[in-house]
């Protein structure tokens, strides 16, 4: 995208979060729509709106079981003409006198107006004729228990609104509008790539000097956290004649990259330089930021993202939550919104000019407010300690000292907005 801001020759030049944010979402472009079955909707994106089929609800519905009378009530016993249930087409009373006993849900006719509760009346039987007896002193109310059409909305209403994530209640709303299938954005197609020649997967046998691959799950397994389930994994080595084969392949077959490690400046970090090769037009290298410094971005030639993030596991997961989980939310036209915020629960020192990322635990106190206790790792490569935190603090680059009580946006490791 020629216009999108781009920062040329980053080598030297480290942006700060904010225009890393603004350079992420000036380069992403919204996926294609799709036309889904509800029983493949629920967690995408809608993109229409959703209209009401018909008045809700839409006919008089009867919201208690009882019976149905005629309002004022002229004598306290009266016969039964009959019984009708939700589904029944409504009764008509023959008699302004009588009553026909009715269940919640029914749609109620054009002759009773009010709603006697089951507990309200007794029925006693009679030379084959059952008749409703009133609870003595009880007179029921003209109009009650009865949910009066269109009183929810009427035909055409908008009920939804394109944006909206897709759960329980919007399903339950797409079913009421009579809606079978509906358009949300296309899934995108998303390749988790760990880097790295001394990597290797859980379940082989490793030697003292390899390292378990870990970001690779961990990746995926925040992806589908996030709402995006279907992500393949890879492992390249840092050989680049092999990435640039192999990820080749990839930019072909996918909307979003997901790469860890061969970022920084090693000899064996030859991720940038592959990607170039491969037409990727790079926007930024490195963001003043800690952990994740070294992260890269850029666009493929089929407008795919490429998040190459740094191979360090804190870094790895903390890059992803603050940039990639958005963006992928506003490439599926989702709203994002304001992040949530919580307190420190402890001072906290960060001296070096950077955004500060710092993993913690949140708790809310008994007003509901949330109060985040940093956790302390080692380094950036010290992931062990992230096990049962929330999801980290971003603390700004311009201050030194941060006290307890102040408020800092809070990014949830689990969280899919918000
Ligand atoms: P790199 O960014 O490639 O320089 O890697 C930085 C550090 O993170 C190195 O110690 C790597 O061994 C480690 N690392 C890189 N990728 C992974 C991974 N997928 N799982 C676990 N550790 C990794
Ligand atoms: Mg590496």
């Amino acid at each position: 995208m020629a216009t999108a801001p781009s920062v040329a020759n980053c080598n030297q030049t480290m942006i700060s979060v904010a225009e890393a944010c603004e350079i992420i979402a000036a380069n992403i472009t919204r996926l294609p729509d799709e036309h889904v079955p509800l029983s493949a909707a629920v967690g995408r994106t809608l993109v229409q709106q959703v209209r009401a089929e018909r008045d809700q609800p839409p006919f008089d519905r009867v919201t208690m079981d009882g019976a149905a009378l005629c309002w004022p009530p002229t004598t306290s016993t009266r016969p039964i003409e009959g019984v009708q249930f939700a589904g029944d087409p409504p009764l008509a009373l023959a008699d302004r006198d009588n009553a026909i006993e009715i269940m919640t849900g029914a749609a109620l006719g054009d002759t009773a107006n009010t709603i006697v509760p089951v507990e309200r009346y007794r029925v006693e039987a009679s030379a084959g004729q059952r008749q409703l007896v009133l609870e003595p002193g009880y007179v029921p109310e003209s109009g009650q228990f009865i949910h009066r059409r269109g009183s929810d909305h009427e035909t055409g209403a908008v009920l939804l609104e394109p944006g909206m994530i897709i759960g329980g209640a919007e399903l339950a709303i797409i079913a009421s509008a009579g809606l079978e299938r509906v358009r949300v954005a296309r899934a995108p197609r998303i390749a988790v790539i760990a880097t790295g020649n001394e990597l290797v997967p859980a379940g082989r046998p490793i030697a003292d000097h390899q390292i378990r691959l870990s970001n690779g799950p961990a990746l995926v397994g925040a992806l589908a956290l996030a709402g995006y389930s279907a992500a393949t994994l890879h492992h390249l080595t840092d050989e680049p004649a092999q990435l640039e084969v192999r990820l080749g392949e990839l930019l072909t077959d996918n909307d979003v990259l997901i790469l860890s490690g061969g970022v920084s400046k090693g000899q064996a970090d030859h991720v940038p330089s592959v990607l170039t090769e491969l037409g990727v037009e790079k926007h930024f290298h490195r963001v003043a930021q800690r952990p994740g410094k070294p992260m890269w971005f850029g666009t493929g030639r089929r407008s795919q993202l490429v998040f190459a993030l740094p191979g360090n596991p804190v870094s790895t997961l903390a890059c992803f939550r603050r940039y990639v989980v958005d963006a992928l939310h506003v490439a599926g036209g989702r709203d994002v919104g304001r992040k949530p915020t919580a307190r420190l629960a402890a001072d906290w020192q960060f001296k070096p000019k950077l955004t500060a990322l710092v993993p913690v635990v949140v708790r809310p106190d008994d007003d509901g407010q949330l109060w985040a206790t940093p956790v302390t790792t080692n380094t950036s490569g010290d992931f062990s300690a992230l096990g049962g935190s929330s999801g980290f603090v971003e603390l700004p680059a311009a201050k030194d000292d941060f006290a307890a009580g102040e408020s800092y946006p809070l990014y949830w490791w689990h969280g899919s907005t918000g």
